[in-house]
């Protein structure tokens, strides 16, 4: 069986003490390779190559930068095959959707960053007898830390800006989701990215992710994940000063008006319902639907639910894949007996599935509830998984009064053909992003993250630069 290694110090390195974390293939249950059980002894060799890289890829031109990550970028592409079914195998998504969407992404993010590199700029500001201008300067040796759900996205959507700012990076892929990582770091050796400037370190998030926060010398976390590991960040972070940004869970409402385009609202609700098994941190969970149309929508939104296809990630025709592994399986399975014991009838869906040949797989059927308060537990704690609930409002206001009911603001959509109505619902509704009959339609220069206990702080665009940056004012007097 093959194992993984960490990547320090432009190579390829087996973890220190020699201990391994088995990977497992989700789609099967079958142990298929070996991931490094990282420990701070290689956080230690990582921080050390990042520190001693730094001063020359700070002071490496961005032309020179940006032509590395495009680089980079362009193999991204070049392996599109091979990285898709890495994500695949580590994560029992389809094939097909790592593909269309994880890949595809992955690369766009290298390339987004090195162009913005290119554009990012600062302020000046005169006075009647001195001037002010503003450097940004990157902050050194900084730590990424990422989930499996998105595996090789999500990891790049860090390390990009990062990088492209000039900074050394430590990152930390999620220990059930690594392949693709590994991968890429045979991609930066064979792009030539200069040795020490992105450093992979593969792991427990208690022995590596936890070290990474409290090493002396990181001077940021950037990190994705539950909202709970970003509580523990904070509370670590907090005392020394680090710098920190938070992209946590969700609880997202897709909130249906009876005037809403019908036909291209239910298109976009399947997807954004159970799109990579619902394990999308901006999936709409929670559905609250016209009165008037909720009848029909019920009826329309179970058919197509019951005809979604769940089995082999391989298999073209699949609509669900894998749960990504044992325990969030078990956990899922868990949250719909409590959503049963709270009350709420399921429509459809609300069991495990066995595929034919892949009985040890984690497969669940796409499952809807109804029937529950907005203030139960399922209603309230991420499930991150194919489970949503449906319950009808009467008014606008009903409406964004259960918007806003949760702990969480990381999204949510809203399907209208009233302006003023889409307009006021963007407005007061308690999220970093809002959707107006649409889902997940990105563009990567927009501010990306959540409020409440969805995040702290923002990505994307300029504003990943400004975080992997420190503002420093000159002013001289004339
Ligand atoms: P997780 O919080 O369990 O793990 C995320 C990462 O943190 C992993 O790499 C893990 O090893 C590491 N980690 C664990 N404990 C740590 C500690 N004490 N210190 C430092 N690092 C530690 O999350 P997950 O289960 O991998 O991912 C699912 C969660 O991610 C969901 O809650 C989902 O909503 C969230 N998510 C959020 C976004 C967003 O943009 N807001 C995007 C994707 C996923």
């Amino acid at each position: 069986m093959t194992s993984i290694s960490n990547y320090i110090n432009g190579q390829l390195t087996p973890p220190t003490r020699g201990n391994y974390i088995d990977l497992v293939n989700p789609s099967t249950g079958d142990v298929y390779s070996q991931v490094p059980d990282s420990d701070i002894s290689d956080v230690e060799k990582a921080v050390n190559a990042a520190e001693a890289a730094f001063a020359e890829w700070s002071a490496t031109s961005i032309e020179e930068r940006s032509r590395v990550m495009t680089k980079i970028a362009d193999l991204i592409e070049a392996n599109l095959e091979r990285l898709a079914k890495a994500e695949s195998l580590d994560n029992g998504k389809p094939i097909w959707l790592a593909k269309q969407v994880d890949i595809p992404r992955a690369s766009s993010n290298m390339r987004f960053f090195a162009q913005a590199i290119t554009q990012f700029a600062t302020n000046a500001h005169e006075m009647t007898n001195a001037i002010n201008y503003t450097l940004r300067q990157p902050l050194g040796v900084v730590g990424t830390i990422s989930p499996w759900n998105l595996p090789l996205y999500l990891f790049t959507w860090k390390i990009a800006p990062a990088i492209a700012a000039g900074n050394c990076v430590i990152a930390k892929p999620s220990e059930v989701t690594p392949m693709s990582a590994f991968l890429f770091s045979e991609i930066c050796i064979e792009a030539g990215l200069p040795k020490g400037v992105l450093n992979i370190i593969h792991g427990d998030g208690l022995k590596v992710g936890a070290e990474m926060t409290k090493h002396p010398k990181i001077k940021a976390i950037s990190f994705t994940g539950s909202t709970r590991v970003g509580a523990e960040i904070a509370k670590v972070a907090a005392p020394v000063f680090k710098k920190v940004s938070l992209e946590m869970g969700g609880k997202n409402p897709n909130v249906i008006f009876a005037d809403c385009e019908y036909e291209k609202m239910m298109k976009v609700t399947m997807r954004s319902s159970f799109a990579n098994q619902g394990q999308i941190c901006l999936c709409g969970s929670r559905i609250y639907v016209e009165a008037s149309i909720y009848e029909k929508f019920k009826t329309d939104f179970v058919e197509r639910t019951k005809a979604m296809k769940v089995g082999h990630p391989s298999d073209d025709s699949v609509n669900l894949g894998a749960i990504v592994s044992k325990p969030h399986y078990e956990k899922i399975l868990s949250c719909i007996e409590l959503a049963k014991a709270e009350g709420g009838k399921i429509l459809t869906g609300g069991e495990a599935i066995f595929p034919k040949g892949y009985e040890n797989g984690y497969y669940i059927a796409p499952t809807i509830i109804e029937g529950l308060p907005a203030n139960c537990r399922t209603n309230q704690e991420e499930i991150f998984g194919p489970v949503v609930t449906i319950a009808p409002f009467r008014t606008e206001e009903e409406a964004l009064q259960l918007a806003n009911s949760t702990q969480y603001g990381l999204s949510a959509t809203v399907w209208t053909e009233n302006l003023g109505r889409a307009n006021r619902m963007a407005k007061n509704i308690h999220a970093g992003i809002v959707w107006i009959n649409t889902w997940l339609l990105r563009d990567l220069r927009t501010p990306f993250g959540g409020v409440k206990s969805s995040g702290v702080g923002r990505e994307g665009g300029f504003e990943a630069l400004r975080f992997f940056t420190e503002p420093k004012n000159v002013c001289i007097r004339f």
